[in-house]
């Protein structure tokens, strides 16, 4: 789907609808001082297999796109639940 990259969305700061720029989320690198990854990498080392049960079933047909909404008034960001869609494109208004 295409998503304008300016979007009238409720800001909680402001208080009333507002123009937002949407931004798409990256997924940020696992930091490895973290005390899950010290965990995963503890259990994964060694003798043993890996620590979660292999996923079983199909895998769904979209996925979740992470998405940012940023008031351009007070810049304060809020995250919508992110749209399902198989291409996702952010286009000028
Ligand atoms: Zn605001």
């Amino acid at each position: 789907m295409k998503l304008p990259k300016v979007v009238m969305a409720y800001c909680p700061k402001c208080g009333k609808h507002t123009p937002h720029d949407v931004e798409r989320v990256k997924k940020a690198k696992a930091s490895e001082m973290k005390a899950g990854q010290r965990r995963f990498r503890r259990a994964t080392s060694g003798y043993g297999g890996f620590p979660r049960p292999k996923f079983e079933g199909r895998e769904k047909p979209t996925k979740r796109v992470p998405l940012r909404y940023r008031c351009q008034v007070c810049k304060k960001a809020t995250t919508p639940p992110g749209i399902r869609a198989k291409k996702f494109e952010l286009v000028e208004a």
